[in-house]
């Protein structure tokens, strides 16, 4: 793809999305499953642009959402409810019953809490809710501790323990009907032996609740998938679904399965303009119009992300920071990059998934605009945000008929 014309057409900072690459991901991880039913539920939170969200829709796919909002977004880009999960540690009554009547495939839970107050609204309703139950397994995922959920201490799940009560109040209940199993232990996972331990651990739970007649029909592994930020040794898919395979041996079940980084992160690309360098004492800064408002994951996880110049000259160490007013606001420390002047155009690899979705209005910057690359060809898939946009839910007495 030609950046200086993306550049040229489209402004900057812009996040480019490469559709053709992020289908090949969704297939090729659907195929490591052929030998049984499975589902993949792309993880909405990644990346949620109704665009891709739709192309996924299309290729069949199925949604985990963490909110109602996302729940409705996968539902308008035209994906099936029996494909939708609602997960997450905190549902309002107001939006599991919105997921209730959407009749989604099923509301994963995660507390006792949660259990009686999906039941209630269900009664309410006066409608079974299929749920699932989302398992801690006490596993250690061996990532970063942001993104690490499978552990006593993360706010995730619920014991084995407490798992099996919930199960069985569920099957007693008129309102509830329990038809998956649920974990996910964390993200940008590289080692995937934590989620076949995991695999193995619930699939046990899965024998136990068998033999008191709850009959579980969806094994829902998570996400988490690691991908390729520097030079990490790519997750062998074969390998992480022959190991979850093995874990179900003899069992009729589908096999769900929420990737989000995995799908989208590796074919994203924010650009960036250069606006100027600085020197301060020997440091060099290269001061760019992306900031963290438009890529946090370097703020928030001290996360890499290699940044390319289209200059062959000779380089030099710097930091990559944006405008915002805070010393946490950059895109990578101590990188390499030749002498940059105003307008020279950088390209932050890898930053696909939680990469827009993350971006804010702090600074009252305008968020990003959106393109999507599908067979050679470009095109706008959600617009740079205007200064109107920023303010247009703002109320203000007496400012007159300006705004
Ligand atoms: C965030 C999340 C995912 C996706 O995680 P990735 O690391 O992006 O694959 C899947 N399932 C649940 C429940 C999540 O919270």
């Amino acid at each position: 793809m030609d950046y200086q014309e993306l550049k040229n057409i489209y402004d900057t900072p812009l996040y480019v999305y490469n559709f053709d690459d992020i289908k090949s991901r969704y297939e090729a991880l659907k195929s490591e499953f052929k030998a049984r039913k499975s589902l993949i539920c792309y993880a909405v939170k990644a990346n949620s642009n109704l665009s891709l969200l739709k192309m996924l829709a299309d290729l069949g796919s199925g949604f985990d959402c963490v909110s109602i909002g996302e729940v409705k977004r996968a539902i308008l880009a035209g994906a099936k409810s029996y494909k939708i999960i609602f997960s997450g540690v905190g549902k309002k009554d107001s939006e599991i019953k919105e997921a209730i009547n959407l009749d989604i495939l099923m509301i994963n839970v995660e507390s006792s809490a949660e259990l009686l107050r999906v039941e209630s609204v269900a009664k309410e309703l006066n409608k079974k809710a299929r749920i699932s139950i989302r398992v801690n397994p006490n596993i250690d995922a061996k990532t970063h501790p942001y993104i690490s959920t499978g552990l006593k201490e993360n706010k995730f799940g619920v014991d084995i323990e407490k798992a099996k009560s919930m199960y069985l109040k569920a099957k007693n209940s008129s309102f509830l009907d329990p038809v998956g199993i649920h974990f996910h232990i964390g993200s940008q996972l590289l080692d995937i032996t934590p989620v076949h331990e995991a695999a193995k651990v619930v699939a046990k739970l899965l024998n136990e609740l068998k033999a008191v007649d709850i009959d579980i029909k969806f094994f829902d592994v998570g996400g988490g998938i690691g991908i390729r930020y520097n030079k990490e040794e790519p997750v062998n898919l074969y390998q992480y679904a022959q190991g979850i395979l093995e874990s179900l041996k003899g069992q009729d079940l589908t096999i769900v399965c929420e990737p989000g980084r995995y799908i989208v992160g590796e074919c994203g690309e924010l650009l960036t303009s250069v606006i100027y360098e600085k020197i301060n004492d020997k440091k060099r800064f290269v001061i760019v119009d992306a900031a963290m408002n438009d890529l946090l994951r370097p703020s928030l996880y001290g996360a890499y992300h290699e940044i390319l110049s289209l200059k062959n000259t000779q380089t030099s160490n710097c930091d990559v920071v944006g405008p915002v007013c805070e010393s946490g606001d950059f895109l990578a420390k101590d990188i390499n990059l030749p002498d940059l002047e105003s307008g020279d155009l950088l390209v932050v690899k890898n930053a696909g998934a939680y990469g827009f979705t993350m971006s804010s209005n702090y600074n009252t910057r305008a968020r990003a605009a959106e393109v999507a690359i599908e067979a050679g060809k470009h095109r706008l898939i959600r617009k740079r945000e205007s200064f109107e946009d920023l303010i247009k839910n703002e109320l203000v007495e007496d400012f007159g008929a300006k705004y």
